[in-house]
């Protein structure tokens, strides 16, 4: 029985490029192929004058998708080979590698994803906040909005309404307070209807991820949908997350759900960077005194008790609130407000807990 090594050069063999009859296996434009599971992308390296460009990969899909063992396919072109590899690896004698998942985003150094077990707990506020923490710390940091199914991101940083620029069929990030970013909500109508079954929520986000001009850089940090369903499975088997940030208010409720997410990340080999208690405290901006509205300090005994960091609590505020709805979030635009000190804090301890990785 063939390998299945020998099945993909079998289809890239039956590929002509040319009149003459050279075939694809016997050219020098695959520069890699990666495969996981049923998953696979082919890498081309393609001038842009290339009239190849339009159809090798229709070609290639429909002959690796005839493979029982492949059910999607990815094929990305590149005009030259990536600047940090020292030329193609020998893929046209070794097409199939060893199963990875670094699809794609491997141009940063650490693919952060928050995630919470239920929706409204605040983890897209968490989200920009952090990565703005982050950028504000030096680092060149992205953020990617994969909640398909209520993208938030646009409203949050102020990009409602704006639409990328496309440059050699590239989605090109939007940037907003010093990060790099993209949203479905920035491609599709507002009102659009995202109930969305699983397979098309995992096209969408791989379609993202593959199709848009990520620049690369310290921090790509992942916005999931809530739950523990099948973006948090795609996500793991599209690239190498280095870990996930829980986002959780501190009722028992939102706590259950926590660590359910605790668990899924667990299953899908994702390391868990942390928890974080969203709403923990409502502080009065005229006394100064503290109620505590859902609670207090639960995360951090589920922390403790699931023997995961806790990564900090950020209080229940109007100025988060607000920022978020205006599109000027709080740790860009009110240096001096006590939330800000809660999300540097928290960005401190993720780079802690990465580093303890
Ligand atoms: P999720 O992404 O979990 O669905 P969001 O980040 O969209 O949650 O937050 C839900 C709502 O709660 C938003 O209106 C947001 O501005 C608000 N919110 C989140 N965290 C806080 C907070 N700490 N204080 C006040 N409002 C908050």
């Amino acid at each position: 029985m063939d390998s299945l090594q020998q099945k993909f050069e079998q289809v890239f063999n039956s590929i002509k490029l040319d009149d003459a009859g050279k075939t694809l296996l016997a050219s020098d434009l695959i520069y890699s192929c990666l495969v996981n599971e049923d998953f696979t992308k082919i890498t081309l390296i393609l001038p842009e004058s290339s009239s190849l460009r339009k159809t090798l990969p229709g070609q290639i899909e429909s002959g690796l998708k005839a493979l029982d063992e492949i059910n999607r396919v990815a094929v990305e072109i590149l005009s030259e080979p990536p600047a940090e590899e020292q030329g193609p690896p020998s893929q046209t004698s070794r097409p199939v590698q060893q199963p990875k998942r670094t699809a794609y985003l491997q141009n940063y150094d650490a693919v952060i994803a928050v995630a919470s077990g239920k929706g409204g707990v605040g983890k897209s506020t968490v989200s920009v906040n952090l990565a703005i923490a982050l950028s504000k710390m030096g680092y060149k940091v992205s953020l990617f909005d994969a909640d398909i199914y209520g993208p938030s991101l646009p409203i949050m940083t102020g990009l409602r309404g704006e639409r990328p620029l496309i440059e050699n069929n590239r989605l090109i990030p939007i940037e907003a307070y010093g990060l790099h970013t993209m949203s479905i909500g920035n491609l599709v109508e507002e009102d659009a209807s995202m109930i969305w079954r699983g397979p098309m929520v995992h096209q969408a986000i791989e379609q993202l991820l593959r199709d848009t001009e990520w620049p690369g850089g310290d921090f790509m940090i992942l916005d999931l949908p809530p739950g523990t369903g099948d973006a948090q499975l795609t996500i793991s088997q599209l690239c190498e997350v280095s870990g996930a940030v829980i986002v959780s208010t501190p009722q028992d409720v939102a706590l259950l759900d926590a660590v359910k997410a605790v668990h899924m990340f667990t299953k899908v080999d994702i390391s868990i960077l942390g928890i974080v208690e969203n709403m923990s405290m409502f502080v009065c901006p005229h006394c100064q005194k503290e109620t505590p509205i859902f609670s207090t300090h639960g995360a951090e005994a589920t922390s403790k008790k699931m023997n995961v960091p806790f990564l900090g609590g950020i209080p229940i505020d109007l100025a988060i609130r607000q920022g978020g709805d205006e599109g000027k979030p709080v740790m860009a635009t009110d240096v001096s407000h006590v939330a800000t000190e809660s999300f540097k804090n928290i960005a401190l301890n993720v780079i802690k807990s990465l580093e303890a990785l």
